[in-house]
């Protein structure tokens, strides 16, 4: 399969070239026909750091922004704020092409005092992404889509699993949630099909 057999819009095709991508990952064939299927349907996917999952969630994002309402629409959640920086940076150089995307890390910055966050596409850790959606500052009526990105990393550290839960229970209903684990003991699997009900499962 080519990036182009995905059905990927040309902004999208390249930004994927200018990754130098030649060819989608196991990964990312297996899990984007499904990610983007109409309606959206929630996935529960087992892939390892190193196999091309994080551009596997973001162009699913960046394929269903709409960019003309600017508030945002999805959020992708990472254990620590070193990986939300690193898959923001991921987003933002895959969506280069789409004219007027914004992209934000949902952490802490005094300079921005109360300030919202108007941005499509927002990647933070579970902790401040509760706070933020509890003090408004980052508007949820439009969120369409949520990643946890390393499940069983944020299950196992104190609180961010029910942090998570916290986010997700502010969101729309509809919410295409998408969940990415490295294993799946049974406490993860537990956690992930409360999580992300009915959800297509892919193990690699
Ligand atoms: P990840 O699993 O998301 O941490 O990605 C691991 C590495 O694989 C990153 O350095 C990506 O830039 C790279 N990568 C992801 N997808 C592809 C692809 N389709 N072709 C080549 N490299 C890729």
């Amino acid at each position: 399969k080519t990036f182009e057999e995905l059905r990927l819009s040309d902004d999208l095709l390249q930004g994927i070239r200018s990754m130098n991508f030649r060819k989608p990952s196991k990964i990312q064939e297996k899990a984007l026909p499904l990610l983007l299927m109409d309606p959206p349907t929630n996935m529960i996917a087992q892939s390892q750091s190193g196999t091309g999952k994080t551009a596997a969630f973001s162009l699913n994002c960046l394929s269903r922004v709409d960019i003309s309402q600017v508030k945002p629409q999805a959020l992708v959640l990472a254990p620590s704020r070193e990986l939300a920086r690193q898959i923001l940076g991921v987003i933002t150089h895959m969506g280069q092409f789409m004219q007027g995307l914004k992209t934000m890390a949902a952490i802490p910055d005094p300079s921005r005092r109360g300030q919202k966050f108007e941005a499509h596409i927002l990647v933070g850790t579970p902790g401040t992404v509760t706070d933020m959606l509890r003090r408004r500052l980052i508007d949820h009526t439009g969120i369409k889509i949520l990643v946890l990105d390393e499940a069983d990393n944020m299950l196992d550290q104190q609180g961010l699993g029910e942090q998570c839960t916290r986010v997700k229970t502010m969101l729309p209903k509809d919410c295409q949630t998408v969940l990415f684990s490295a294993t799946f003991p049974s406490n993860v699997i537990s956690y992930a099909n409360r999580f992300a009900p009915k959800a297509n499962v892919l193990t690699l």
